[in-house]
């Protein structure tokens, strides 16, 4: 697997209390349940710029395939 460099303090913790990072979507903490999110929750974690949601993991913000 290649090494992503995320800046996601998340990433260098020994307890992480998400399922998956907010920046790149990695599962951070495989023992944390994946959750089913309603919109709002989604919306909310948009608003906070997050790329992914951490509870369930679907990419929140499409990226422009343009731009790679
Ligand atoms: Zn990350
Ligand atoms: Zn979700």
């Amino acid at each position: 697997m290649r090494q992503q460099h995320c800046p996601n303090d998340n990433h260098g913790r020994s307890v992480v209390t998400v399922r998956f990072c907010p920046n790149c979507g990695v599962v951070l903490n495989a023992n944390i349940l994946g959750a089913r999110c309603p919109e709002h929750v989604h919306a909310r974690a948009r608003r906070s710029r997050n790329t992914f949601c951490v509870d369930c993991g679907d990419r929140l913000i499409k990226d422009d395939p343009r731009s790679r």
